[in-house]
């Protein structure tokens, strides 16, 4: 047994991520991708993002501007990158593991209020910093992969580029956590680009050279580049950064353009970033020795030996998306177009089945205000436009939103999806908007809508929470952050049976109960809610081959090798009938 070698609980060593010279050069794919490469190897991984803007959460930030808000199993609304580890490490994170500075200077002046610094004067440094460093030993040592003890390695992903003003305090609370926990605890990889110059196309190094030397003015050194570029680096270019970074020629790795994402890890696989972080942080000494502790006893058992990194699977998945012909064409109809950040995880649990069924997917972005009738006369040709991109379409997803741009153009499109038997999938948004259509042209409630949109209406057939009974709704309020259980007895048959199904929600509004009776007189089945009864959580159209509307966010709980059902239109019960549904019948006619 392992007594012996008891595993003390600091005995998480920390990947630090931090980027140079421009923003946007994939820091959090980067990330997500050394910890695939180093759970390939066997060692348990946790993530946290630092993002350095005051907002406490993303939940208030526009995805025109930030990209998705994304929604943890807690409730937690995040920034879209912990969507990003999620679906790459496949673990469950929670709020705690997105750290801005909104809520390191919330905790610190709550604590300065409550006279925790005993008269002190409150400081950045060392107040802010010691904040900063005791969340990030606290929140690593969650476990986020089901299992009890914490993880071996945390990796942390420090948003922004180094030199802003924003993150200068945790950079300088990493530095200090670096220093005290020693280089064997403690891995920095710096995220640079080297541009191409000239008509002779010579990779140019200077920029890393210039990023380097500020990250170590400010007391940081990495002990990894990993340079983006558009081709593979050349090996004197290589040599050049080394010497002039300081950092050892087989630690640069490069990260070079791929045909898509997931060939990430398997590059730095192949530039064995592994063999470099487990070197540094001296994992090779115990790293064979890893033990779990048992829930009720506490004791500790041997539980694995770690590896080198076997990413077959993950291999076959990269392979696999390249490898997509048959392209099937699925309109997104939505506020913000074009912008695949604003909807990323809905087009990520598209591609996630599409791959399951071998279709290519080619997303057709129609702005929903281009598909209606006063568009005709304002924008004639964008109109026009948008409807045969919608009709040329072989399927329809509505996605989530706020606010009332585009209303009537969604409706429009879901009602050509109806009345054509065009498959269909509205999320959350998109189902409130297929309850609404219905209502208007089959029950003939032509004022019929939500709440959201027309507070007067006499048919509210989309209303402010229905057992909460607030209104209105404060701006910005937090959304509902519960897990919803679905009945089984008429839920989704494909999530494997179980008692219940557990999605995450982000929404203020749903279906009226007292219109549901007859809606589905009209055909619109309410085939799952929550155990209350309430709360309709899925519609499904009568006669139709796949028209479904979910209250919950599928997409965010889909993963690569784990599609959502809803995005690969499985079977559905349907009152006692199965019908089955696969994935032609939405991704593709
Ligand atoms: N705006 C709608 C609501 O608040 C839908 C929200 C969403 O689609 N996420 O209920």
């Amino acid at each position: 047994m392992a007594e012996e070698e008891d595993r003390p609980a600091s005995a998480t060593k920390y990947v630090l991520i931090t980027g140079g010279v421009v923003s946007g050069l994939g820091k959090g794919v980067t990330a997500s991708s050394v910890g695939v490469v180093l759970k390939a190897c066997g060692l348990r991984v946790t993530c946290i993002k630092i993002d350095p803007y005051l907002n406490t959460d993303a939940g208030t930030m526009s995805p025109f501007e930030h990209g998705e808000v994304f929604v943890l199993d807690d409730g937690g609304e995040v920034d879209l990158d912990l969507g990003n580890y999620e679906r790459f490490i496949d673990v469950t994170l929670t709020r705690d593991n997105n750290i801005t500075t909104g809520k390191i200077y919330q905790s610190v002046i709550e604590k300065e209020r409550k006279g925790d610094y005993l008269g002190k004067t409150v400081q950045v440094v060392p107040h802010v910093t010691d904040e900063i460093k005791q969340w990030i030993q606290s929140v690593s040592t969650v476990p986020v992969d089901g299992q009890t003890c914490p993880a071996d390695v945390c990796v942390i992903e420090l948003g922004g580029t180094v030199g802003d003003i924003e993150s200068m305090p945790f950079i300088e609370a990493l530095r200090q956590l670096s220093f005290s926990l020693g280089k064997e605890n403690f891995c920095l990889i710096h995220v640079s680009l080297v541009p191409v110059l000239g008509v002779v196309g010579e990779q140019k190094t200077k920029p890393t050279q210039h990023s380097v030397r500020e990250l170590r003015a400010l007391g940081l050194t990495p002990d990894i580049l990993a340079c983006r570029s558009a081709q593979p680096l050349i090996g004197s270019v290589k040599e050049k950064l080394s010497q002039f970074c300081h950092v050892p020629v087989e630690n640069i790795l490069n990260i070079h353009d791929v045909p898509n994402i997931w060939h990430v890890p398997l590059i730095l696989r192949n530039q064995k970033v592994h063999e470099a972080i487990i070197k540094q942080l001296n994992f090779a000494g115990w790293h064979h020795k890893m033990y779990i502790r048992n829930k009720e006893t506490s004791a500790l058992s041997f539980c694995r030996s770690a590896g080198p990194p076997d990413l077959q699977d993950w291999t076959e998945m990269a392979e696999s998306y390249d490898n997509l012909k048959n392209s099937v064409k699925i309109a997104l109809v939505g506020k913000y177009t074009n912008l695949t950040d604003s909807y990323l995880s809905v087009v990520k649990a598209l591609l996630h089945a599409c791959v399951a069924c071998s279709l290519k997917p080619s997303i057709q972005w129609i702005a929903a205000s281009d598909l209606e009738d006063a568009t005709a006369t304002t924008a004639p040709a964008a109109h026009t436009e948008a409807w045969e991109t919608l009709k040329g379409s072989s399927c329809i997803l509505i996605p989530g939103g706020f606010g009332d741009r585009g209303i009537s153009g969604m409706i429009l499109a879901a009602k050509y999806a109806r009345e054509n038997k065009v498959p269909y999938l509205g999320i959350c948004l998109g189902m409130q908007i297929s309850v609404i259509e219905m209502s208007r042209n089959v029950l003939g409630l032509l004022d019929a809508d939500s709440e959201e949109f027309n507070k007067d209406t006499p048919d509210r057939v989309v209303m402010y929470m229905p057992e909460v009974l607030i209104f209105p709704p404060i701006f910005m309020e937090e959304s509902r952050d519960m897990p919803s259980y679905l009945r089984f007895d008429n839920g989704l048959s494909r999530y494997g049976n179980p008692p219940h199904v557990d999605e995450r929600h982000r929404h203020r509004y749903e279906v009226n109960p007292s219109f549901v009776p007859m809606l589905e007189n009209a055909g619109l089945q309410f085939v799952g809610c929550d155990e209350s009864g309430k709360r309709m959580e899925i519609v499904e159209l009568q006669d139709h081959p796949f028209y479904v509307g979910v209250q919950f966010h599928p997409e965010f709980k889909s993963r690569p090798r784990r599609p959502s059902p809803p995005f690969t239109g499985d079977a559905l019960l349907l009152g006692n009938k199965l019908i089955n549904l696969q994935i032609s019948k939405f991704s593709g006619r």
